[in-house]
């Protein structure tokens, strides 16, 4: 009767895990002050320039002369555009029929398995968001993991031996922050054309890179037979709760002789009728240039939280990578304790709360997350007491 699939989950999500242990110290403690820099959820609200097209939107609705429906399966023309405009700037081109306007990255993530066989073989790294995983198990595939290691960076590359139908790919990743350059993407690129394979591409944290790291996949040539990608104005713009996403499927990648593009889009328009039209219109108001200016601002925040929070490892001889060019930082737990002993212990002695590496994958056994997104205020104190808390191990 019922998907035996779901069985072989593991027990909880990870941050299910996280907020039950949490829960429970502060039953035992109250009034205690707890600091979280666990879940990458955001905290710096929606700017200026997106709540004015949120409200111009809601009016709109009220009228009989601008109130919308349903709206295209695929995203207004208005917000694809400016999505369109986005990669332009980092000279991608793309078509306004390769934009999929959705509710955010994770639907996607979860429904493009909708459109592929369910015997294919699929390649995941390890540690990695745990959606790629469980939405895999969901669905009863075979998984191979990438070993994403300290040895490679967290950035595993292609072994020639090894084939899969499917790849994941998230860069910058969550939770190592680590960011793949245009040679290892190339790398991969390559991999997937001479195996018919298909990257999926997952560059929710773009907004974060700096420098000349790509932002998209489809900066690396010859993407376009290969890859689809995965946007979200979740971290970009402070939408984790607005929810906006986008999926890019290119007109030429077709596998079977099938437009991956046509059968995402028959997906769609069979189960899902659309972003909420005032949601896309705040989304359209990211990327003004007021609307751009504001986000980038935001995501400035973020990154001097993130390196406060290196600025503390540091002092404390601790080993610790990413948070340059994302809001997460991957600390090596010392004296090679695991990752959720590590989680009691910054809890019970520094009222600090993380996430345990282990729940990213076994390769994260031993290593933590940190995320950027709280205040400045509390990631300071949440620093000088994890400074407190290292040193006196
Ligand atoms: N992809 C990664 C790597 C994430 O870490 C997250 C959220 O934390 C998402 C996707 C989900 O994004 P959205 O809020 O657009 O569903």
């Amino acid at each position: 009767m019922i998907n035996r699939n779901y069985l072989e989950l593991k027990d909880s999500y990870l941050f299910a895990e996280v907020e039950s242990r949490v829960a429970k110290y502060t039953a035992e403690h109250p009034g205690a002050d707890v600091i979280r820099l666990g879940i990458g959820d955001v905290t710096r609200p929606l700017t200026p320039a997106v709540t004015a097209a949120l409200h111009r939107a809601v009016d709109e609705m009220g009228e009989a002369d601008t109130f919308r429906g349903y709206g295209p399966y695929a995203g207004y023309a208005f917000l694809r555009e400016a999505i369109r405009g986005h990669y332009g700037k980092r000279n991608v081109a793309l078509g306004l029929n390769e934009i999929f306007v959705s509710d955010g990255a994770k639907s996607d993530l979860g429904n493009i398995l909708d459109i592929f066989g369910a015997d294919i073989s699929v390649l995941i790294p390890d540690p990695v968001y745990p959606v790629y995983v469980d939405t895999n198990v969901m669905a009863g595939r075979k998984i191979g993991f990438l070993q994403a290691t300290e040895q490679n960076g967290f950035l595993p590359l292609p072994d020639p031996a090894v084939h899969g139908d499917i790849i994941y790919l998230c860069s910058p990743g969550n939770p190592t922050g680590a960011v793949y350059d245009r040679a290892g993407l190339a790398a991969w690129v390559d991999y997937a054309n001479r195996e018919g394979a298909v990257i999926l591409f997952d560059a929710a944290y773009e907004a974060f890179v700096t420098g000349d790291l790509p932002r998209s996949i489809y900066e690396i040539p010859g993407t376009e037979t290969c890859a689809i990608e995965f946007g979200s104005f979740s971290k970009t713009a402070g939408f984790t709760g607005t929810r906006c996403g986008y999926t890019v499927v290119p007109e030429a990648l077709v596998r079977d002789g099938e437009s991956l593009g046509a059968l995402w889009l028959r997906r769609q328009s069979t189960k899902f009728n659309g972003t909420p039209y005032i949601v896309q219109r705040a989304a359209e108001a990211v990327y003004s240039e007021a609307g751009f200016a504001e986000a980038m601002a935001n995501i400035a925040v973020y990154r001097e939280n993130a390196r406060v929070i290196a600025d503390a490892l540091t002092a404390a001889g601790v080993w610790f990578t990413g948070g340059e060019n994302s809001p997460y930082i991957w600390l090596k737990c010392p004296g090679g304790m695991d990752s959720w002993t590590f989680f009691d212990r910054l809890l019970s002695k520094a009222q600090v709360v993380g996430t345990p590496g282990e729940g990213f994958g076994q390769n994260g056994e031993g290593f933590f997350r940190l995320t950027a997104f709280a205040s400045p205020e509390n990631t300071r104190r949440a620093a000088r007491r994890l400074q407190d808390f290292l040193r006196a191990l």
